[in-house]
């Protein structure tokens, strides 16, 4: 039974067609929205937040995947469609993706702050920016991930890297207050230690009188030429909900956000809505070890590694419990049933990459979302250094047999001997990448001119007086991290913007 905060208004418990004012209203209740709402209620302004997902329910009474059917957009089925298709997930959810996230929390790369001011013309103040990871670090509680409570993937990977005479890797920062190693970040942390949004932040600004329809979605932006007057949306329900508001600010996230802007005809006004999409294609390899290794237990994104002559992969570890694990494994049928057979014998790492090429997020009238990402060639080179790293790290370590995310039969290795020689390289095609993706943003990114993105630095649409962006959209990917302390950091500077 999901307990009834003070503030919360249930969607699916309102009818009819009722009206709301408030000085802002924030859509979305993720990292961006939460951080807003935290820098408004401080400053004593009437917020109303909705958001289109449930409260989450107690982690114990949910299996994984119950919670993937409940709160991940789509039931984790949206992908990118042509001309390859990804998995692209998110969550739908009061905290948003946070709730089902990995915990791990990276400050913003200078050469990413470098590279907004170079491209876009985007500067922060380095100092101020800094100073706000630096709070967010005391607000979350992060820390490096302590090596015994790593999972075993994540060691025998660092070990490898060793042998291998690869130094350079070292524990993941992670936002988590007394975390037992119980594996189920992505599924909601049983133990509550995970400290995501719903958790650490929005709380406080329920305390401070914030009010929150969930289960509601927002449908239409009610507005004139240069200004908004409120947003109408669709309780769970069926009820219609008019809010007026002197502000609105869009925190749907990096698909969703761009999606609406699109329903609402900013297409014309704002060209850039729904471009610049970057993902951070993301996979893993498994190793087959000798002897049971337990995957599952202890952090499973603990560890991350880089290397110089290739700055756009990020090694982070990963690792599934046995009955969402099959995802991972690139087959059908019997062979699946094989790998799944030995799944506590398998170690597994991941990495995402950096990518070089912008998708596009269109909404086809009557339809729906279509999602154009293509993979270059310096992408592809990527990956194929990634799997092979990871399957000679845990060679070193003294794996019988290695599985690579592609889609064909040059998959399956046991030596570095037969990886080098038959690892299909330059001949690989982006439609044999067994990828998927976490980490979408850009598509109403910020920039200097209007041509280039959607935003200013203080997340003000353009064109428009009182509409704000304050989350994943607004950030120019790719990120070289993981995106979460840059979207709450953003969202921080557009909060105190507007208090
Ligand atoms: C499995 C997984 C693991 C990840 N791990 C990490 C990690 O370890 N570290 C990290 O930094 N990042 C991680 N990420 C990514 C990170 O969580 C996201 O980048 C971040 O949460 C995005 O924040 P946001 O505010 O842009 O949007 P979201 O967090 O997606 O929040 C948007 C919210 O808006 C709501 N919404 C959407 N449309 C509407 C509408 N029309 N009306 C009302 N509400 C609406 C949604 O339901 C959602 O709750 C991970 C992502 C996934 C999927
Ligand atoms: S490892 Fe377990 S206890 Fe730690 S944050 Fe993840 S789910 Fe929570």
């Amino acid at each position: 039974m999901v307990k009834r905060p003070k503030g919360i208004v249930f969607g699916s418990e309102v009818n009819g067609h009722p009206q709301e004012s408030c000085d802002v209203c924030i859509v979305g209740s993720g990292p961006g929205g939460a951080v807003v709402a935290d820098e408004l209620t401080k400053a004593g302004r009437s917020v109303l937040m909705i958001e289109e997902g449930p409260l989450p329910s107690p982690a114990e009474s949910m299996t994984p995947k119950e919670v993937v059917a409940k709160y991940y957009r789509e039931m984790g089925l949206f992908t990118t469609h042509w001309p390859v298709q990804f998995p692209v997930f998110t969550g739908r959810v009061f905290g948003g993706t946070t709730v089902i996230n990995s915990g791990t929390i990276l400050p913003t790369p200078d050469r990413v702050m470098d590279g907004w001011a170079s491209d876009i013309g985007v500067e922060f103040d380095r100092r101020v920016w800094r100073q706000i990871e630096s709070e967010h670090d005391e607000v979350f509680s992060v820390k490096p991930c302590p090596t015994e409570r790593m999972s075993t993937s994540n060691r025998l990977f660092a070990e490898g890297l060793e042998r291998l005479g690869l130094p350079g890797g070292g524990p993941l920062p992670r936002c988590e207050r007394d975390c037992e190693g119980s594996g189920r970040c992505v599924f909601i942390c049983p133990k509550d230690a995970k400290q995501s949004v719903n958790l650490s932040l929005l709380p406080k600004s329920l305390e401070r009188g914030m009010r929150v329809y969930v289960e509601t979605r927002a449908v239409w932006l009610n507005k004139s030429k240069r200004k908004v007057k409120g947003v109408i949306c669709r309780t769970a329900a069926g009820g219609e909900l008019v809010v007026h508001a002197k502000t609105v600010v869009l925190a749907m996230g990096t698909l969703e956000t761009a999606l609406f802007m699109l329903r609402n005809g900013m297409g014309w006004r704002y060209p850039a809505v729904g471009r610049n999409l970057s993902i951070h294609p993301a996979a893993k390899v498994f190793a087959e070890m000798p002897e049971p290794v337990h995957s599952w237990k202890g952090v499973p994104q603990a560890y991350r590694y880089e290397q110089s002559e290739y700055p756009d992969v990020h090694f982070e570890g990963v690792f599934l419990p046995a009955p969402m694990g099959a995802i991972g494994i690139p087959f059908f049928g019997g062979e699946l049933a094989d790998w799944m057979r030995i799944y506590d014998r398998l170690a597994g790492f991941g990495f995402f990459i950096s990518d070089s090429n912008h998708g596009r997020v269109r909404r086809i009238p009557g339809v729906g979302p279509f999602v154009t990402y293509r993979v270059t060639f310096r992408d592809l080179d990527n990956f194929c250094f990634a799997l092979k790293l990871i399957a000679r790290a845990y060679f070193a370590v003294g794996a019988r047999r290695v599985l690579l995310p592609l889609l064909d039969r040059k998959n399956l290795y046991d030596s570095i001997e037969s990886l080098d020689n038959n690892f299909p390289g330059k001949s690989l095609h982006p439609g044999q990448m067994y990828a998927m993706a976490f980490h979408p943003l850009g598509t109403c990114r910020f920039s200097a001119t209007r041509d280039q993105g959607v935003v200013d630095v203080s997340g003000r649409c353009h064109r428009h007086d009182n509409l704000y962006i304050a989350d994943g959209s607004a950030i120019a990917g790719p990120l070289h991290a993981n995106p979460q302390m840059t979207i709450m950091t953003f969202a921080r500077l557009v909060g105190r913007g507007l208090a």
